[in-house]
């Protein structure tokens, strides 16, 4: 039996939790995240049995280490099969470099191996006969698709998403708005920052207090433990097993939860040679590497990658703790990590747009490989490592690819000349009726929605 893991605070103060507790709070108490401890390990005997298994199986049998009493055994086999139904496709692109492509699910982004994983655990959670629990997400596009669609149909839950009509793409509307059942979505007449208010508003607002309100932001470990899963399918697939052979693996990083599952799997005894860290423009992270200095930008630059647009990673707190040192959640460095440690684990890059550009066109070219914007970014962090000279020509690589080409067209088809093909999720939804009622700026009418809609 392994030991039970419970969760602490980045900041300290809010310590040792259940699964449940971190779940269903998201945020600690003292504002810091939830951190497993201790991280589950795998030794080589194990990882090769788990090399024969499929990848639901993988996801149950890393995520069980993780679950105390919360669900039984046959429970969460269950979630993970219902969750992960659709394929993890190793793509070669090169020699023994790959991308995994983890934009297979229902909407096209990689948001859906963590929100689908994560709304089915919290709607176990939360009992019949207790009010629902209700998800509030205001979102610029991609989170909202994805939470809505992890949580539709989920029992006990409800989700609510504050979209603004005029900054999101006809697609990612239609992924929100087409759903129905337990998921509302209003558009508002304002921008994304006014959608953020209302929501944190309606956080703190004593009125909407009977109401039972969580979000399902990637500051919830819920959304980090799933990610560690395909971490090691990479590994499983790729690399020579029983001979323990390290693996260099790129990650395209916006908040860096998805590195954060990664790093998981390294502690818990996955053999990465090396993670390459690579950013848009957003070079906060490269320049903390280097010089063990972190300022964080503000605003946030502009980039094609525009999922990664991100100054101030909430999840570097976590990456920060696990070397030992404490980031606070303004961005406050209270006590230094172990930065070799960090430059031993991992490489940070910082990529251009016109490198991400070039990069896309490049690829398609000599290698037959699609890539989109994000995608992208980590596949030139990688061929930049292996051109500095940091690892041997033949190690086994592979970078993730996080969303689907066909998300943005318009910059695929001037890069390659093609238009990519929309995968079924994508086109099924074309054809579905929107229901979504709009309002302006007006935090009074969303509270009295909300009541009306959940109010007990
Ligand atoms: C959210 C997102 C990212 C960034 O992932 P983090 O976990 O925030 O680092 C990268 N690519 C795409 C397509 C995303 O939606």
């Amino acid at each position: 039996m392994s030991p039970v893991v419970r969760f602490h605070s980045t900041n300290h103060q809010d310590m040792d939790k259940s699964l449940a507790h971190a779940l269903l709070n998201g945020q600690a108490a003292d504002k810091g995240l939830f951190m497993p401890e201790p991280i589950p390990s795998f030794d080589r005997r194990e990882l090769v049995r788990l090399s024969q298994i499929s990848y639901p199986e993988l996801a149950y049998e890393v995520l069980s280490r993780y679950v105390d009493d919360e669900f039984t055994n046959e429970e969460l086999l269950g979630l993970c099969h219902s969750a992960y139904d659709y394929p993890v496709p190793l793509e070669r692109v090169t020699g023994r470099r790959h991308v995994m492509r983890l934009d297979q699910g229902p909407t096209a982004s990689f948001k859906d191996f963590a929100a689908r994983m994560m709304g089915r655990m919290l709607g176990r959670l939360v009992k019949p006969g207790e009010p629902p629990l209700v998800i509030l997400t205001a979102t610029s596009g991609d989170t909202g698709s994805a939470v809505a669609q992890a949580f539709a149909g989920v029992d006990n839950i409800a989700v609510v998403v504050l979209f603004p009509v005029d900054e999101v793409s006809d697609r990612q509307r239609k992924q929100m708005t087409t759903i129905g059942g337990n998921v509302r979505t209003i558009g508002v007449q304002g921008k994304f920052d006014d959608c953020q208010a209302m929501v944190k508003r309606a956080f703190t607002d004593p009125v909407v207090g009977g109401i039972r309100l969580s979000s399902a932001n990637s500051i919830n470990i819920g959304r980090l433990l799933p990610q560690s899963v395909y971490y090691m399918h990479a590994y499983l697939r790729l690399a020579k097993v029983t001979e323990g052979e390290r693996m260099i693996i790129s990650v395209p990083c916006g908040n860096f939860g998805n590195l954060c599952g990664g790093l998981f799997a390294q502690r818990g005894g996955l053999p990465v040679e090396r993670f390459v860290v690579a950013t848009n423009a957003n070079d906060e992270v490269p320049i903390f590497f280097d010089t063990a200095a972190y300022n964080k930008i503000e605003p946030s630059r502009t980039c094609i990658s525009n999922a990664m647009n991100v100054g101030h990673p909430s999840n570097l707190a976590r990456l920060v703790g696990l070397y030992g040192g404490h980031l606070d959640e303004v961005g406050i460095l209270h006590k230094a990590p172990d930065m070799e440690a960090i430059r031993r684990d991992m490489w940070s890059t910082s990529v251009s747009d016109a490198e991400t550009r070039a990069c896309i066109a490049r690829t398609w070219k000599d290698h037959g490989v699609m890539l989109e914007p994000h995608g992208a970014v980590g596949w030139a962090g990688l061929e930049r490592y292996f051109e500095a000279g940091l690892a041997d020509k033949d190690a086994v690589a592979v970078s993730l690819e996080t969303a689907h080409p066909a998300k943005f067209p318009d910059e695929i088809i001037s890069l390659t000349g093609i238009d990519p093909a929309v995968p079924p999720s994508l086109a099924r939804i074309e054809q579905l009726t929107e229901e979504y009622p709009t309002i302006g700026v007006d935090y009074e009418l969303f509270r009295t929605m909300l009541q009306d809609w959940h109010g007990v």
